[in-house]
């Protein structure tokens, strides 16, 4: 990496330092765990900052829930298909990187939305004007839309879309109501039951009723008026793989567990009275038994994960930990001989259908076929259905005779199935979860004792569900390991 990246000057509008520069010329072992876009991003700042930094990671390869999947002639995302333009961090990142080319604008996306009646509407991915003209809603509920979007304009400078929690700062009780409630309320039942819910099932597996307000008005402030959503060029994974190729990272290498053995365990031990900065001793167990030890660990894995990682956790960490939910999702991929229109269709919550998200995209044939690419996600209700039933290896079983209906000679024309279950797609925040997360960071970036608190957790479950909020996250857990390196050397001196 050259020096004039390692001192790269970066914004402080976000709280977080104005140089990634080097904090000491005895660099401290850092370990990140997990090599998703949360973990990668720490880990370069970290890097940058002058730290020793290895990165463990289980799968073969990098990148989580931001890479891209091949099985046979069918292309596939391992988890997100869009960047949202609103992310600080993550545009940094892209602008340290030399990424910028890479970003394919992507205008006014739209799909059909069908009901139940088998009527269809458009549906807006970005609310704009246009989305007055849904059909099914009252004339009070349209007026009560263009209220809302003022509104909701007013906020854009208050609320952060990489940090669910701030709209707490606005009002705290948006964390203890449903986006369902919220939506009924505030603009009306139908613009609920023939926009949000569709958008919200269909592209992020969540369902309004469980799912509290956060996310939505964090979001929504910095969509309205904008019109472009990006792609990346050769791939979602890229960003991943140009991070990695600047830091040392082993893939293929499960954690199995992080100790630390300075600590005591017990939130009452934090009483204890060692040295402000004593060095803890902290361990990384591998699954093939290594043992390693550093200075610093910062956990990047899906939160409900860390949880069985991290021995004898404080008790701040196991209230959090213990709160982190994840939806499932399940999408079948299909390689279809014929040509089909290009078309991406949505469901409303009581179309009588299994399928949330119906997609037919032009396929990157090998050899001529297959001509198009059918995806499939399943709704919520389905993801339950397929675990209850013990289908999540084979989710085709539960969509294929939809699609029979759907395209007569389906399985004539039917080349290959790819199979995609993903256990953890998305953290919900669920009422209340809000409050323990403000409360979780106050305790992660409070004047403690580094003895206390040596591992430090980022992702998308800490932040926002999207990769800008994991790569967020990844930026903050970076400037927290910082500052307790720089006290160690303080201490030290
Ligand atoms: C289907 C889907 C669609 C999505 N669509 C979008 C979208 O369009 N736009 C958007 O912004 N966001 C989207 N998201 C969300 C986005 O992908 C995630 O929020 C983000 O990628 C999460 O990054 P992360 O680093 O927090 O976690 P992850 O990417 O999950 O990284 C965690 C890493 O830790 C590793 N790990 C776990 N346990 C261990 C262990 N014991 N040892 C070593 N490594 C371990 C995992 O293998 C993984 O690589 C989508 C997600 C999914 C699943």
């Amino acid at each position: 990496m050259n020096s004039s990246k390692d001192h790269h000057a970066i914004g402080s509008q976000d709280g977080i330092p104005n140089q990634w520069q080097p904090v000491s010329s005895m660099p401290q072992r850092v370990a990140v765990v997990g090599a998703g876009i949360a973990g990668l991003t720490a880990a370069y700042r970290l890097k940058q900052a002058g730290m020793d930094v290895t990165v463990f990671e289980a799968q073969p390869v990098v990148g989580g829930r931001m890479g891209d999947r091949k099985v046979g002639d069918i292309a596939f995302n391992s988890g997100a298909r869009l960047v949202y333009p609103f992310g600080k961090s993550f545009n940094r990142l892209i602008a340290d990187l030399s990424l910028d080319d890479i970003l394919v604008p992507l205008k006014n996306l739209t799909a059909q939305c069908v009901a139940p009646s088998g009527s269809r509407h458009t549906i807006e991915l970005m609310p704009s004007a246009r989305s007055l003209a849904t059909p099914g809603l009252r004339l009070t509920e349209r007026l009560a839309m263009i209220r809302h979007a003022v509104q909701m304009r007013a906020l854009k400078s208050r609320v952060d879309p990489d940090w669910a929690i701030s709209a707490l700062g606005v009002d705290a009780t948006f964390d203890q109501m449903t986006l369902a409630a919220y939506t009924r309320d505030r603009v009306g039942p139908n613009v609920l039951k023939n926009i949000v819910e569709p958008v919200f099932r269909a592209t992020r597996s969540f369902n309004p009723e469980t799912l509290s307000a956060l996310f939505y008005l964090t979001t929504v402030p910095h969509l309205i008026g904008e019109d472009t959503v990006y792609t990346l060029k050769g791939g979602m994974g890229r960003v991943c793989h140009a991070l990695a190729a600047q830091l040392t990272v082993r893939t293929g290498v499960r954690v199995a567990s992080i100790e630390r053995h300075g600590a005591s365990g017990t939130a009452n031990d934090t009483q204890t009275p060692h040295s402000p900065w004593t060095q803890p001793d902290m361990t990384l167990t591998l699954d093939h038994g290594e043992v390693l030890h550093f200075d610093h660990i910062v956990c990047a894995v899906e939160g409900s994960l860390a949880r069985q990682l991290v021995k004898r956790p404080l008790e701040p960490e196991r209230a959090m930990l213990d709160s982190v939910h994840y939806n499932a999702l399940g999408v079948v991929h299909y390689g279809f001989a014929g040509p089909l229109p290009p078309m991406m269709n949505f469901a409303t919550r009581d179309t009588p259908s299994r399928i949330a998200t119906y997609q037919q995209l032009p396929a990157a044939p090998s050899q001529g076929r297959p001509l198009t690419q059918i995806y499939c996600q399943l709704t919520p209700e389905a993801a339950d259905e397929a675990r209850e039933r013990g289908l999540t290896d084979n989710l085709d079983a539960l969509l294929r005779d939809e699609l029979r209906a759907r395209i007569p000679d389906f399985d004539a024309q039917v080349l290959s199935v790819v199979n995609q279950w993903i256990p953890h797609k998305l953290p919900v925040f669920s009422p209340g979860y809000g409050a323990r997360l403000q409360a979780f960071w106050q305790w992660q970036e409070g004047p403690a004792r580094v003895v206390d608190r040596p591992v430090v957790y980022c992702g998308d479950w800490t932040a926002q569900a999207l990769l800008t909020g994991a790569c967020a996250s990844g930026e903050r857990a970076a400037r927290i390991v910082l500052e307790r390196a720089s006290k160690r050397m303080v201490q030290r001196a």
